[in-house]
This record gives C-alpha cells, structure tokens and sequence, in this order.
C-alpha cells in the first residue's frame, strides 16, 4: 500500500474515467475534504467520479495492482471522518445516482451507492410506501453510506438500524471483482451472510455500488407529541407505558435536555418553545398504527394516565403537520445549534435502557468534577437506549485550553459507559475518529476476528487502511 500515488497509476486511472470521470481541481475537491464538524480536513491526489459499477471496478482494480489505497465518500455526513482521505485516491459515489427498480408486489427499491436517503423516501412515497430510515442528514447521507456506517437515527425503536433494512448489496471488492449480491429475499439461509459483513464495514471491506431495500406500507395514523419531565429515568418509565398501550406502535422516542432546547431557540432561526412550562427535560414522542385515528387515541390515553399518575409535568399533541415539523425541528436541529456556542466533545453512546438514568447521573457528576462549568447538552434516541452526550466549554472559558481535554474527557465518559455494559459508539462507526479509542474497550478476541476477517477479503489493506482495526 502506497499513499504517495504514482504518476503512471494516475494517468491510468483518468484513462479508466474518461472525460468528467476525475478531477484534480482544488476547488472541486475542497468540499470533499473536510467534514461536516469541521474537525477533519484531508488530502487526495485525485477525486474519482465514476458513473457505473464496472467503472468502479476498473478503478479498484487498477488500485489493487498498484497497492495504491482508496477511501470512498458519499454524502460525507459520516461524523467520524471515515470519510476524509489523508492522501488516498477518493472515490465518490455522486455520479452513481440511479434507481434502478422499485417493487410494491416484492416492496423494495433497487437504489445505486450515490443516491440520497431523501431521493429513497420521495421514489417510495410515489408508490405509496416508504423507507423508515430518518436522519437529519437524509437530504445528503446516501445508499452507500447509511450502509457502509450502519446508520441508525429515529425510527430504529421500531424497524431497527440499517442492517435490519437491506436485502441485498451489489459491490466492488478490493480486488476489483463485481460482487452481485442484489436478491430481494427475506429468506435466504444459505451460509455465511456477505452483505451484513459489507453493512457497518466502514469502506474497509468494498465499494458498495447498489442495494436492495426493504420498503414498508405507510402508516393510517400517526400521532406525535412534545412531553416535559422533571428527570430521564421518567422518560424510561413512558417508554415502557407507550410500548404497552400500543402494542408496539412507538416509531419515534426523542429525548432532550433543557440547556440543548435553549442553544435551538438562541441560536437556529424559525423556532420556538414547544412547551409553555420550558421544563427540565423533553420527550419527542411519535406514535404510529395501521388503524385510521388509532395513534392519536393512543396518544391521549397514555399522557392522560401520565399526567394523573404524576410522571410528566407538560405536554402537547401536533395538532397540525405544521406542528409536528416545528417539534421535529427543534429535536433535528440540536447539533447544529451547538456550533455557535464554542467546541464540544462529543459522544455517540448507547447503553442499556434500564441503566440510561443512572449513566446520565453518574457521566455528568464525573464531567463537573473533571472540567468544572462545562456544560452537558444530552440528547438523542433514547428509545434505542442511544444518547448523543456532548460537553461544551463553559461560557467564556478557553476553549482551546477545553478542547485540549477532549481525549481525557472522553475516557472519563466512555470507562463510564463501558461499566455500564455499553457501546462507545453507538451508531456513527469508528472511522478515523475512534478506532484507536475502541482498543480500549473491544477484547483482543473480537479484534483478532475483525482483522483476520479483513486480511481475508482486502490482504494489501488498500480500501480505507486508516479505519478500523
Ligand atoms: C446533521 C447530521 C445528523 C446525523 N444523524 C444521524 C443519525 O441520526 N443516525 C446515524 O446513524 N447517523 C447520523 N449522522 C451521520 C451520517 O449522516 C451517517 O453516518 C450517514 O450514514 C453517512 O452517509 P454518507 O453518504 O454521508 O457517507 P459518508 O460520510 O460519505 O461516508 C461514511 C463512511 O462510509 C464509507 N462509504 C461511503 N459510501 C460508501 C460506499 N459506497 N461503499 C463503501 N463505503 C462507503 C466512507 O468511506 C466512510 O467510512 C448524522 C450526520 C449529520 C451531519
């Protein structure tokens, strides 16, 4: 493997591309470069455009004989910066942009790697169905990304993360072969399952160039409301009480922290409070059912009995989808309103359900005592037991002095998190980001599996080298 790439190997692959199929233009390649935090930026000495899969296999091919590395982009919405190349060839999936079928007898859309996950949901909408992956990057983060990362975001509570969501994956391997492995069955049981190596491999493992999706029927009713509660083990409590009334129709189960709401409403125009009573903690709540008005009787039953048994203190039901936009946003828009008030350390954690209330007690004493003032803005799917637990520098501190403790920090969160039996990342991937970070807490074991399972499809370590193990 070579990061310095040859001028013959880049002759040949501008030969593969043809005319539009590369660039060398900074200023094209610029944007491709640093990543949505801002915190990575990287190098290329070319930006491959290809525009089918057996261009790709060209150009993987060409890389695999010349031991020249390859890092693949997507949307890059990836947030651990697997993604930004540190000298790689980078080959990009924008021109990759057909849907080359979708079903409503088999109830799947055949997508290439390039295509959004907003482009996904319009194709299933015009079939009167949908795709119940949500992210608030959905307008950019692709096919190839949303597997490649294993992408969770709003809905897992009820479909589960990407993996649960693909039937099959067409891709190029690192030795530049053309695996197609497009099926559309749910039933499959023949062996080793090759696409759910690929999902979550991160670019380690291929170029993912298309995929079989799963559609779903669209939901009759749905019902969304903004709860207030005095602390997070009563949003535990609320789960378990709107999974039991709905028999399993909660798609959606936000949770978010007052200090974050404000960081909304100062700093990201078109907001508002969504509750009067701007109470310690929120719960975005969306509740679905296959039965016209069922969710929204659903909804009222369980934050009536709620409210009289005293576990919540505010609520209000979407009474209009501009209403339950207006909620939306202020949960969507809780990252982004961060940026105004200085750097953070910023975690992507999950651990058990049972133990969400007494982690958030426990990190949050450790933090104070670690970075007095610092400021905690935790957030994020808890229904999935999944918190995006930031720390911010307090108010006119020295931010550089801050952001200086960020690995300490974080080691303080994530031991934290590791006695709580959980995950240090739970839905972002590792990237480049925290692959070292993760030796502390996978066994020797599953790290021996991990490489000897990547030394087998990809032996010269060309495809993404700096991720992963
Ligand atoms: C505002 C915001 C909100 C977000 N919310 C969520 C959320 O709720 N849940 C969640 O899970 N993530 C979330 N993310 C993270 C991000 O959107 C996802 O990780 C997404 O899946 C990345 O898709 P992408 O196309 O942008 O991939 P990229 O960022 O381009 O790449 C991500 C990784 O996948 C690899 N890759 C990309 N395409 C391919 C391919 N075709 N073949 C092989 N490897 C490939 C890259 O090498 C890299 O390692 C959010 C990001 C932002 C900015």
């Amino acid at each position: 493997m070579t990061i310095s790439v040859p001028a013959d190997v880049i002759s040949r692959l501008k030969a593969v591309l043809g005319e539009g199929g590369w660039s060398q233009d900074p200023e094209r390649i610029a944007p491709k470069l640093v990543e949505w935090r801002g915190r990575w930026t990287g190098t290329t000495p070319l930006l491959a455009l290809p525009k089918t899969t057996a261009e790709v296999a060209a150009v993987v091919g060409i890389c695999a004989a010349s031991g020249t590395a390859i890092t693949p982009q997507g949307g890059n919405t990836g947030l651990v910066s697997g993604q930004i190349p540190q000298g790689e060839i980078l080959l990009s999936t924008e021109r990759l942009r057909a849907v080359r079928g979708i079903d409503a007898f088999d109830d799947v859309i055949v997508a290439e790697a390039g295509v959004t996950l907003a482009a996904v949901h319009e194709a299933a909408a015009a079939i009167n169905r949908r795709f119940p992956l949500g992210l608030a990057s959905e307008g950019s983060a692709t096919v190839g990304g949303v597997i490649s990362t294993n992408a969770g975001g709003t809905q897992v509570l009820r479909y589960g993360t990407t993996r649960n969501l693909v039937l099959g994956v067409e891709a190029v391997l690192p030795n530049g072969e053309i695996w197609n492995g497009l099926k559309r069955l749910r039933k499959d049981n023949t062996g080793y399952d090759l696409k759910q190596l690929l999902i979550g491999a991160e670019g380690t493992l291929g170029v993912v160039t298309a995929a079989t999706l799963k559609l779903f029927p669209v939901m009759r009713s749905r019902a969304t409301a903004m709860v207030g509660l005095d602390a997070p083990l009563a949003a535990i409590e609320l789960l378990a009480r709107a999974k039991a009334e709905t028999g399993g129709g909660v798609e959606a189960f936000e949770l978010m922290k007052r200090i974050g709401m404000g960081f909304v409403l100062a700093n990201i125009p078109d907001t508002r409070e969504p509750l009067d009573s701007a109470p310690p903690w929120y719960v975005l709540i969306e509740l679905v059912s296959g039965e016209p008005g069922a969710a929204d009787a659903a909804m009222e039953r369980l934050l009536t009995h709620a409210f009289e048994t005293g576990l919540i203190n505010d609520a209000a039901i979407a009474q209009s989808d501009a209403q339950r936009v207006a909620f939306w946003k202020v949960r969507e828009e809780q990252s982004a309103a961060q940026k105004p008030e200085g750097g953070g350390w910023k975690h992507d954690v999950s651990v058990p359900l049972s133990r969400i209330a007494d982690f958030l007690e426990e990190a949050t004493a450790a933090v104070e005592r670690f970075h007095p003032g610092a400021r905690v803005s935790a957030f994020g799917h808890v229904g999935d037991g999944n918190l995006h637990y930031d720390v911010l520098c307090p108010p006119g501190g020295d931010l550089k002095d801050f952001l200086a403790r960020w690995e300490q920090g974080s080691q303080i969160v994530h031991d934290i998190v590791a006695r709580y039996d959980g995950s240090i990342s739970a839905e972002h991937g590792l990237g480049r980001l925290k692959t070292d970070e993760a030796r502390r807490y996978k066994s020797p074991l599953e790290i021996r599996t991990m490489q000897a399972v990547r030394a087998a499809i990809d032996p010269h370590r060309i495809m993404n080298p700096a991720v992963l193990f």
